[in-house]
């Protein structure tokens, strides 16, 4: 994948001292080739590049850090820009919004028209879907089973209606009922074509939306971007969709589309299911891309976590105790899943057994394992030998497996710890604090 080409391009950088200019550049021909090995397109691989070398060598600040850190840091933040920097939401005005969906047939559209409806409605929001693709006879079905599902009306577009039938027949039901966001779903077809243009153009014009979002199938890779390229000088573009985003492994043309089309990206499309749309985060998808977890909410959740200053923070993660472990849990109890949060942690995904998620019971044993430990024993793990154990598993009602079961995932996770512990203080992370 584009993050372990570009981890082995980290690799290859570290422990070095000061980087030479040439060195640099060869570095970031690597991450050039890694780019275009993800279908980005030449153009944003060569711009990205440029880009990044100019920083890499220009900044007295950066180069103040270790090279592959420099590097990794300074690629994070590029990327971010490519995906478009901040994170970009559709305009939603308190009432009267007109989200028009278009793009070629199998996009995801339906789809996409059902889960931002859903999104919406659970936001307090009440949506209304309009059906308007009458080019596919089970298109509107389609539509209306899902609105079903999630108890949004559906207004179907008739045979052969037009565009101005289908906007005064829109205004007699919002006269009778209130809706604040209209979101229409169109035809596409496999190929632009001008029957296609000229009909989503027309619509367009009578509807007047205050968005009009292009859905795009991620899994197309970069072709997918000068179909949308002839949407916008034919329709008008306010925002991209991409779907498929799940079934993307390289990622090139969520890569290259904020580039090549100037619109930015307002949602991603992880699944088939109902709630699979989420708002596109340039700054967490480049983590992601990156392969170091999701660094940023990780950030997020780490602030959370009251009382934990930095330098705390730091201690903690070198010597990492079972005391440790268990102040952990009980913090990460008040948060969230604990399976969820070792996800975000660079590499210790890999140390969940499968499928086995760790769920509340699970962390209420742990804590019942380890307060029967003394202080002492808590401290110093090597402690515990074959009779401690009998007896921590008595004293808190679990078994010696149970025990043992524990003390591995310590050692697992202290591992963990010991390695994000060996990044500087206060820029352990790439992309922050630079
Ligand atoms: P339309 O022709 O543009 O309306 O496309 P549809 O909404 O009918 O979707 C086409 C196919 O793509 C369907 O099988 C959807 O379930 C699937 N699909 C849509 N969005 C996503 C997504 O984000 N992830 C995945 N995995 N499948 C999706
Ligand atoms: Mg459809």
């Amino acid at each position: 994948s584009l993050g372990d080409r570009l981890q082995g391009v980290f690799d290859s950088l570290r422990g070095r001292g000061r980087l030479t200019e040439d060195e640099v550049r060869a570095a970031l021909r690597e991450v050039r080739v890694a780019l275009l090995e993800a279908d980005v397109s030449l153009e944003v691989a060569r711009d990205f590049t440029k880009r990044v070398q100019e920083k890499a060598v220009g900044s007295e600040t950066l180069m103040s850090l270790q090279p592959d850190q420099r590097v990794i840091a300074i690629v994070h933040d590029e990327l971010v820009e490519l995906l478009g920097g901040k994170t970009a939401q559709p305009s939603l005005k308190n009432d009267a919004n007109v989200w028009l969906l278009l793009g070629l047939q199998g996009a995801g559209k339906t789809t996409t028209a059902g889960k931002l409806a859903y999104k919406y409605k659970a936001q307090g929001r009440r949506p209304l879907l309009v059906a308007a693709d009458t080019q596919r006879p089970a298109a509107r079905e389609q539509l209306r089973v899902l609105g079903k599902q999630i108890g949004v009306p559906v207004l179907e577009v008739e045979d052969h209606e037009t565009p101005a039938r289908t906007r005064a027949r829109l205004q007699e039901v919002l006269r009778t009922t209130y809706h604040d966001l209209v979101i229409v779903d169109t035809a596409g077809r496999l190929q632009i074509d001008e029957a296609l243009m000229d009909a989503v153009a027309e619509l367009k014009a009578e509807l007047s939306p205050s968005e009009t979002m292009l859905v795009i199938d991620a899994m197309t890779g970069q072709q997918s971007l000068p179909v949308a390229k002839t949407f916008d000088e034919r329709v008008g573009v306010t925002g991209l969709i991409m779907t498929k985003l799940d079934g993307d492994a390289r990622g090139g043309a969520a890569l290259s589309a904020r580039h090549v089309t100037g619109k930015p990206i307002y949602f991603a499309g992880m699944s088939e299911k109902i709630d699979g749309l989420e708002a596109f985060h340039p700054d967490r998808i480049a983590g992601r891309i990156l392969g170091m977890g999701d660094v940023l909410t990780l950030i997020e959740k780490a602030k959370a976590l009251e009382g934990d200053d930095e330098a705390d923070a730091a201690a903690t993660l070198k010597d990492f105790s079972l005391q440790d472990m268990l102040t952990q849990m009980q913090k990460i109890k008040r948060m969230g899943s604990f399976t969820e949060i070792l996800k975000m942690i660079p590499g210790a995904s890999r140390l969940l057994p499968p499928g086995a998620e760790i769920d509340e019971r699970e962390i209420a044993r742990i804590e019942a394992i380890i307060s029967s430990m003394t202080e002492r024993e808590r401290r110093q793990p090597k402690l515990l030998n074959a009779s401690r154990r009998k007896r921590i598993a008595a004293g808190s009602g679990t078994s010696v497996q149970d025990v043992n079961r524990l003390m591995k995932n310590y050692e697992q996770m202290k591992k963990v710890m010991k390695q994000l512990g060996r990044r500087p203080p206060g820029r352990g992370l790439p992309g922050r604090g630079l």
